[in-house]
């Protein structure tokens, strides 16, 4: 039986963060042992929000060393920037032709995405609204049908599927139906008590972090809110920081935390510092393999991936072009 087929990609517009590794990376690493696994670097969708060319020069290949040092194995799935295969804009344009403006419009992330935007007085770029679409081609280019990705992205995987749903009926059956990884979407919240941790919100641990940047973040973060003396019982379930021991600490550690945290046993303090030590137990593995990497064999290997991921591509794109009675370019 043929492997099913994985895809998933990280922006490139900042340090790769808990929230990545938790909502993403750590299941490519599963995954790679038992499907076909496309994994990229979204430098074109960096370019939605990003507009200083250095920033994303700098940040593609620590990412490269970031999905190598969480356990990707070059020989099990195929790292590659998302630019090195120029056949996903070609099937992002021919899939704009299917796609009706309207359901752009009315996505919630879009309007999301808009506001921020605007709020940091930026421009809101046609690409930005295209964006859903470019992720469509992502996906639906290597014909992939499990998606791991956290639950933000999961409306976006609604409208691939969609996407694909209209090709199909107008095109003849062409693309799977693809999903997220079951049960598996979750959303790290943010430092600054806010719901997603992300790279660019100022309020995440990177996977790069030092103990002492780890200790420094969370002395400021915010807790539980109604909790304003040391002597006031907490609710982990409204914190943050609980919510990050669940995914950092033993469940022996979570559950004592819980108890301690509800009867005022312990203070925000204590429970930061025993999570800030997990924090740093888990990322000084992770840290010394990244520094064992060069940026040569980095590169190297993002090189390697986007000539592998173009043949796969392109055979999906003469597909499509073929279906939609565009010229044969098999040849050439
Ligand atoms: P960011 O929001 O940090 O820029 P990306 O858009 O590059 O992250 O997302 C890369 C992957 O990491 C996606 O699968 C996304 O769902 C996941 N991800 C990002 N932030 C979080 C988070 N706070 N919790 C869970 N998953 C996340």
């Amino acid at each position: 039986m043929e492997k099913q087929i994985v895809v998933s990609g990280i922006r490139a517009t900042g340090e790769l963060h808990i929230g990545n590794y938790f909502g993403a990376m750590r299941n490519f690493v599963t995954l790679q042992d038992e499907f076909k696994c496309y994994f990229f670097i979204a430098d074109w969708h960096s370019l939605t929000t990003e507009e200083d060319a250095e920033a994303l020069k700098v940040h593609i290949l620590p990412i490269v060393k970031d999905y190598l040092a969480v356990g990707l194995d070059p020989q099990k799935c195929t790292l590659f920037a998302q630019s090195s295969v120029p056949e996903i804009a070609e099937l992002a344009l021919l899939l704009s032709m299917v796609q009706p403006k309207t359901e752009l419009e009315g996505l919630p992330t879009w309007k999301e995405k808009e506001a921020s935007q605007k709020e940091a007085g930026k421009i809101v770029s046609a690409g930005l609204f295209f964006y859903p679409v470019l992720m469509a081609a992502d996906i639906l280019i290597q014909k992939a049908t499990i998606i791991p990705v956290g639950k933000d992205q999961l409306p976006h995987l609604e409208f691939t599927r969609d996407v694909a749903r209209r090709f199909n009926n107008r095109y003849g059956f062409t693309f799977p139906a693809c999903d997220a990884l079951e049960g598996r979407a979750i959303k790290v919240p943010g430092l600054d008590g806010t719901e997603k941790m992300g790279k660019t919100e100022g309020n995440a641990i990177d996977l790069v972090e030092t103990p002492e940047g780890v200790a420094q973040k969370l002395s400021v973060a915010v807790t539980d809110t109604n909790r304003k003396l040391r002597q006031d019982p907490g609710n982990p379930y409204i914190c943050n920081i609980f919510a990050l021991h669940e995914l950092l600490s033993t469940p022996e550690m979570v559950e004592q935390i819980k108890t301690d945290c509800q009867t005022a046993a312990i203070g925000c303090v204590e429970c930061k510092k025993m999570l800030g030590n997990n924090i740093n137990k888990f990322l000084a593995p992770l840290q010394e393999r990244r520094q064992a990497i060069s940026d040569d064999y980095a590169r190297q290997i993002l090189s390697d991936g986007g000539k592998k991921a173009r043949i796969t591509a392109r055979q999906t794109l003469n597909e499509v072009r073929d279906k939609m009675g565009l010229p044969d370019l098999k040849g050439e």
